[in-house]
């Protein structure tokens, strides 16, 4: 059996009864990471000693009731592991070595996960498509002239070619879900609190979050139960009792259907220059929803055409304020000039690559006085009617759902060039975060040239219960989660 395949459930069960050891896991991993990163790019920094020392140490005794005990797992590379370099794909941080450690990581390393390594993304989680990254670009497993989608291209170009068992991303506008999409994985974007953010390196301090990528969705909750929590070191994160995810997800295949669900479908997520395919994929995947048992309607979205202009103003203005903190003297790479502002300009100036230059200035712009009310404050204007028009279909529909992403993988190079047409790769999803719900991206088929269709499932506000229960059951009966790339 090649161990690298298993997902998170599979592994946890044959550890579980001894018939597999956390290290000869974790090797098979190293191993395969060994065999193919060269041509896929997953990783920024692979930490095979930390791996490996951490699944030697695990002994079935001390096992418990816990799934990630001895799992290899990935971390996005803008998330602090204490004594291991965090980059953000950024050559600003290049040799910045963490001090301290992210709860996020914390509580996966009480778990007894094992860390494979720090995955590549666009810097500062800039983009969608990792070409945006200061070192290097990602390939996407399943054809590696294609992008593997943003920013967390790593993670999921990791996760698709089982270079880890399962992997942590972050979304702010997407991040997620899309590479989610683009490789053929499943990615969950938890409600705005749910998961603490002390560790992640601010880009948009309002939208981020952290986040699984796994290869099922039985796998994200499982990832999700691990990571979920308030956290005294993030004043956003929430303390309410945190629900087991994995309860609701019923394994037995007869009995899992979509009975009581109401699924909305909103008319604003079906556009002109929508590719068809991806189209007729989602259109598919909602009818097997029926199918199973959902009642589906038609819902309206109103604000929807607003929100990629809105996410622009609001995202840029808080990286502009979140990014001043790099200025050659506290963090990492410091560019000496002639007196203190020198050194400011010139380190920013080498250190920061172009998305991320573009983007400061398009917030501080946006941000200075004369102009905050204009942009800040009427985007922050259209964020507020975006969350209204959840709250009220929400009212009536349990889930939403849509396209994860417009497209399948574009090629590498064809929207690197311009900026706008990249930013439209999110224009699903990027609503979502400025209401602050989660949502899911799951595998619902293939456009003919084999890349993998996502589609997204959104609930209500610490409803994540709920969408993984619906994305689980459709999951399950469609099938699509047993392709795998051939790399
Ligand atoms: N692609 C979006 C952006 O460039 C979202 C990125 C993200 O979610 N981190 O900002």
């Amino acid at each position: 059996m090649e161990l690298f395949r298993l997902t998170i459930a599979e592994a946890a069960g044959l550890i579980s009864k001894n018939e597999l050891a956390p290290l000869a896991l974790t090797e098979s991993v190293i191993g395969r990471i060994g065999a193919l990163d060269s041509r896929v790019g997953a990783y920024i920094t692979v930490t095979k000693d930390i791996a490996m020392e951490q699944a030697g140490r695990l002994s079935a005794g001390s096992r418990g009731n816990n799934p990630l005990y001895g799992i290899p797992m990935a971390v996005k590379d803008n998330m602090c592991v204490k004594g291991v370099r965090t980059t953000c794909a950024s050559k600003i941080l290049e040799n910045f070595i963490p001090p301290y450690e992210s709860t996020v990581t914390n509580k996966l390393q009480e778990a007894g996960y094992c860390l494979t390594g720090k995955t590549n993304l666009d810097e500062f989680a800039m983009g969608s498509s990792t070409e945006n990254s200061g070192f290097f670009t990602t390939k996407n497993p399943w054809d590696i002239s294609r992008a593997p989608g943003g920013s967390s291209g790593g993670s999921a170009a990791a996760v698709a070619a089982d270079m880890c068992i399962a992997a942590i991303g972050s979304d702010t506008g997407g991040s997620i879900r899309q590479p989610a999409s683009f490789c053929g994985v499943v990615g969950l974007k938890p409600t705005y609190g749910l998961v603490s953010r002390f560790g992640l390196v601010a880009f948009a301090s309002s939208l981020d979050q952290i986040g699984p990528i796994t290869k099922t969705v039985e796998d994200a909750a499982i990832v999700l139960n691990a990571i979920a929590g308030g956290d005294n070191r993030d004043s956003t994160s929430v303390h309410d009792a945190i629900p087991d995810y994995t309860a609701s997800l019923s394994g037995d295949l007869n009995s899992l259907n979509l009975h009581g669900l109401k699924v909305g479908i909103p008319e604003e997520y079906f556009i002109d220059g929508m590719d068809r395919e991806v189209e007729a994929a989602v259109r598919a995947a909602i009818e097997e929803m029926k199918r199973l048992g959902a009642e589906v309607v038609s819902i309206k979205l109103p604000h929807t055409a607003y929100a990629v202009a809105a996410y622009y103003i609001i995202a840029t203005s808080e990286a502009s304020s979140n990014l001043a903190r790099y200025d050659g003297v506290k963090y990492g790479m410091r560019a000496a000039g002639s007196d203190l502002i020198g050194t400011y300009m010139e380190t920013r100036a080498k250190g920061f690559g172009q998305e991320v230059k573009r983007r400061i200035m398009l917030g501080t712009y946006a941000l200075s006085s004369g102009y905050y009310d204009a942009y800040y404050k009427k985007a922050q204007q259209v964020r507020t009617l975006i969350k209204r028009d959840f709250d009220e279909v929400f009212k009536y529909v349990d889930v939403i759902a849509t396209p994860t992403s417009p497209t399948t993988a574009f090629k590498i190079g064809e929207k690197a060039d311009d900026p706008l047409q990249m930013y439209l790769s999110d224009i699903f999803t990027i609503s979502v975060n400025l209401a602050g719900a989660p949502a899911i991206s799951i595998p619902c088929g293939f456009d003919s040239g084999g890349l993998p269709v996502g589609f997204q499932l959104i609930g209500r506000h610490f409803g994540e219960a709920t969408i993984l229960k619906a994305a689980h059951a459709y999951e399950r009966a469609a099938g699509w989660y047993k392709r795998r790339p051939s790399i």
